[in-house]
C-alpha cells in the first residue's frame, strides 16, 4: 500500500530516518502491517510488525539495526494471507535470505509459480503472493550476481499489479524498484536518490522527480538512476517537480 526507498552516500541512520519518515507520510493510504530492511555490514536486517507504524518503531527501538545507508520499508493492505509479523513485508530469499523484496499490489499467477517453487523444495515463511516474487528474485540474483538483471527476469514471468523493491546483501548501496499497473515514483536527491509509491513518501527531501512508465525497472544508488523497460532496453522516466499542490 505505501513503498519507500532509499540510498546515501553517508552510512549512518539516515536511511532508516529517511524510510520512517516516508511510512509516516504515507499513513494516510491506510494499513495493517509496517516493515523496514536496511543493507548493513551484517547482510540485510529487517525488522517488521502487523499494525500501526508506532508498532514497528517500538520493535525498532527495543532491537536497533545496525548503521546504513540503503533501505526499503513497506505498509501493507492485506490481500493474500492474514495481518499477521510473518505475513508483513519484507520477504526474503535468495541463499543465506541475503535479498529483501516489498510489494505493492497482486500477483495473479502467484499460485502456480509457488507450486513450482515448493517443488523444487523451497520453503516459504508466510501465505503472501509476495514471497513468491522474494524466492525467485532471490534465485535469479544467485545466479546472476545482479539485483536489475535479477529483478527483470522475474517480472517478466508475474501476472497481475505490482510494485516491487528489492535489496540485496551482495549489492549494498543499490535499490531496484519495477512497475506493472502500479505507481512507482523516483525521487532525485543530491548524493542520494529515493523511490516512493507516491511523491507523498519524499517530499521533505527533495521536489525533483521522475515518474515511470508502465513495464519499468529503475535502479537508483547514491549518485545516479538507470532506468530499462522489462525487455532489457533502456527507457527514461517522466521528470518533473513536485509542487506544492502535489504534496499537500
Ligand atoms: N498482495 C500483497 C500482500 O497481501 C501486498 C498487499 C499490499 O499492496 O500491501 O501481502
Amino acid at each position: 500500500c505505501g513503498i519507500v526507498g532509499y540510498v546515501g552516500s553517508a552510512n549512518g541512520e539516515r536511511a532508516e530516518a529517511v524510510v520512517m519518515e516516508g511510512l509516516a507520510r504515507l499513513e494516510y493510504r491506510g494499513y495493517d502491517s509496517a516493515g523496514i530492511a536496511l543493507v548493513t555490514v551484517d547482510g540485510v536486517e529487517s525488522e517488521k510488525r502487523a499494525g500501526k507504524l508506532e508498532n514497528l518503531r517500538g520493535a525498532l527501538e527495543s532491537h536497533p539495526l545496525d548503521a546504513s545507508r540503503t533501505a526499503i520499508g513497506h505498509t501493507r493492505w492485506a490481500t493474500h494471507g492474514g495481518p499477521t509479523d510473518g505475513n508483513a513485508h519484507p520477504h526474503l530469499g535468495g541463499t543465506d535470505d541475503k535479498l529483501a523484496l516489498i510489494h505493492n499490489g497482486i500477483i495473479e499467477n502467484f499460485h502456480s509459480l509457488k507450486k513450482e517453487l515448493l517443488a523444487e523444495g523451497v520453503g516459504f515463511a508466510s501465505e503472501t503472493d509476495t514471497e513468491v516474487a522474494a524466492k525467485l528474485v532471490g534465485r535469479a540474483f544467485d545466479e546472476t550476481g545482479d539485483l536489475t538483471t535479477a529483478m527483470q527476469q522475474v517480472v517478466n514471468r508475474l501476472e497481475g499489479a505490482f510494485t516491487l523493491l528489492a535489496v540485496h546483501a551482495d549489492q549494498p548501496g543499490v535499490v531496484v524498484g519495477a512497475r506493472r499497473n502500479s505507481p512507482l515514483v523516483v525521487g532525485l536527491g543530491e548524493g542520494e536518490n529515493f523511490l516512493g509509491s507516491d511523491v507523498a513518501a519524499f517530499i521533505g527531501y527533495t521536489r525533483k522527480a521522475l515518474e515511470l512508465g508502465q513495464d519499468q525497472i529503475v535502479t537508483i544508488t547514491a549518485e545516479g538512476h538507470q532506468v530499462i523497460g522489462f525487455d532489457g532496453t533502456p527507457a527514461e522516466g517522466k521528470a518533473y517537480d513536485v509542487t506544492w499542490d502535489a504534496a499537500a
